[in-house]
């Protein structure tokens, strides 16, 4: 039987147009034409203040730990069960990274755990939105307040998915965006820094701009640019900026296919959920999900192994992640011995079935005829 990957890259068919178009206004470095038109595109659909367009998500996480001036030895907290982006980008800053736990009911952040982990030192929280379903965003920037931290957004799961009619990317005073080819919308390597502080803007433009004012100098402000911050090469290329436009332009069919493919699993699924052989992930209370994945937590490591094995017989690619980063080889020894006993029972027992655009009915039906299959086997 035919094989069935796990992700295939979803192309509209007028990103090849668009390139050409870029390459026609010989313009093809950062910061033109496409570039804002994305970066308008976001300011205007998800109410964020200002947005720039990077090479991937990890650089706009890296933007926010330059723009948050992180020094060595501030305290970041990020989530255990979250992708390496979200730890290295402040941990290059020379933070030192206090892992939390997931909840016990979603993988995200538990933030009612968060307050015990609050020091003088902390200047920062990483929220990161798994499968595009919020975290309590309300009750983090809550703390914050209180505290006195930023609170940012490791947004690269969450375009187009909002919590209580706010999108996310725009509830945190920074955020980042992925347009990595195994997100919803694709430039094939590419990201988007959300600024929600109109005081952080002007900065992060210079941040973006290889520590330059060259912005403000081509919106005419200055009469030369020069060095003017610390910074590096965060911008995207105007190709990437035009693909990423088709996609953008596309953005309602192109969710309209994923939230097709992730019902159908869900149908399909919630029978086998309600028999409490394995449970499916709810967004919480008042959050819109945006059909970023499709994910089914087993009840114990041994069985989610065991299916992964199971389906893989059968051509069917799933995937696990993620690794803990609190049992990381890296941070193994840097971590201060807490258990995280949730983060650890999502990275043991969470399955990732085949999620695409194209995904069709039949490879669905055939996908989860599997896995009650192995489930019968199983009993
Ligand atoms: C995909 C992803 C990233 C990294 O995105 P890139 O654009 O590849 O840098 C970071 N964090 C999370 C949670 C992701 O899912």
């Amino acid at each position: 039987m035919e094989p069935i990957g796990f992700n295939r890259p979803y192309l509209t068919g007028k990103e090849l147009e668009r390139i050409a178009d870029a390459a026609a206004r010989l313009h093809l470095s950062g910061n033109g034409h496409y570039t804002r038109y994305c970066q308008a595109f976001f300011e205007q659909h998800y109410g964020i203040h200002k947005t720039l367009l990077t090479s991937s998500c990890t650089d706009a996480l890296e933007m926010c730990a330059l723009l948050l001036d992180i020094q060595p030895g501030d305290e970041v907290i990020i989530p255990s069960f979250t992708f390496v982006s979200t730890a290295n980008a402040f941990a290059l800053r020379g933070a030192r990274i206090i892992m939390a736990d997931s909840m016990q009911e979603h993988p995200n952040l538990d933030v009612k755990a968060i307050e015990a982990l609050i020091s003088p030192r902390t200047k920062a929280v990483v929220a990161m939105h798994y499968a595009g379903m919020a975290c309590d965003m309300p009750a983090l920037n809550e703390l914050a307040r209180r505290y006195g931290f930023d609170v940012v957004e490791d947004a690269a799961q969450g375009v187009d998915a909002s919590l209580q009619g706010k999108a996310l990317g725009s509830w945190g005073r920074l955020g980042a965006f992925s347009f990595h080819e195994t997100k919803n919308l694709i430039a094939g390597e590419g990201g988007m820094l959300c600024v929600n502080d109109a005081d952080l803007v002007r900065r992060a433009e210079i941040i973006w701009e290889k520590g330059t004012n060259r912005a403000a100098f081509y919106r005419g402000e200055v009469d030369k640019y020069n060095w003017v911050a610390l910074g590096s090469s965060f911008l995207a290329s105007e190709l990437t900026a035009a693909f990423l436009s088709a996609q953008l332009d596309e953005k309602a069919s192109i969710q309209a296919l994923r939230f097709k493919v992730w019902n159908a699993y869900h149908s399909r699924l919630a029978p086998l959920a309600a028999q409490g052989r394995i449970s499916l992930l709810q967004p919480m209370q008042g959050a819109v999900h945006n059909a970023a994945m499709f994910c089914m937590v087993c009840p114990n490591n041994k069985t989610r192994n065991a299916l992964m094995e199971h389906l893989r017989s059968q051509g069917i690619q799933a995937v696990f992640h993620y690794l803990p980063l609190h049992k990381s080889p890296y941070f193994n020894n840097l971590h201060d011995g807490r258990s995280l006993p949730n983060a650890d029972f999502y990275a043991g027992n969470i399955l990732r079935l085949p999620f695409f655009c194209e995904l069709s009915e039949t490879q669905i039906e055939r996908i989860c005829n599997a896995v009650y299959q192995f489930f019968g086997q199983w009993a």
